[in-house]
């Protein structure tokens, strides 16, 4: 049976709410690039194959808001393309952009 989309929010919703989350610039980090060019890893420390994969300092180019998807790198845009936003809410692992930490994890779960 298939999930709606905000039936999948309210479950990530509920999971990020037990996690601890600070107010961070994004920066840059480095990825795992594929010398075939097709995959991108976050890089945090794993063993990889150098003869497969290029260790990219700052290869890692952006997240994403995990609830809405806005794309969270180092610099801003606003000339009415796809809204960037250079800060936001991070457990260490996802990103979560300032809209959606006020909206979705500081507020109260309606019940
Ligand atoms: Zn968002």
């Amino acid at each position: 049976m298939a999930t709606s989309w905000e039936q999948e929010r309210d479950e990530l919703v509920a999971a990020f709410r037990k996690d601890a989350w600070t107010l961070e610039k994004w920066t840059r980090q480095p990825a795992l690039v594929a010398r075939d060019g097709r995959t991108i890893a976050f890089y945090h420390g794993q063993q990889y194959d150098p003869e497969k994969y290029d260790l990219v300092p700052d290869g890692w180019g952006h997240d994403h808001c995990e609830l809405c998807f806005k794309t969270i790198t180092d610099f801003t845009r606003d000339d009415g393309r796809a809204p960037v936003v250079d800060e936001g809410y991070t457990n260490g692992d996802s990103w979560i952009c300032c809209a959606c930490y006020h909206k979705y994890l500081e507020g109260r779960l309606e019940s």
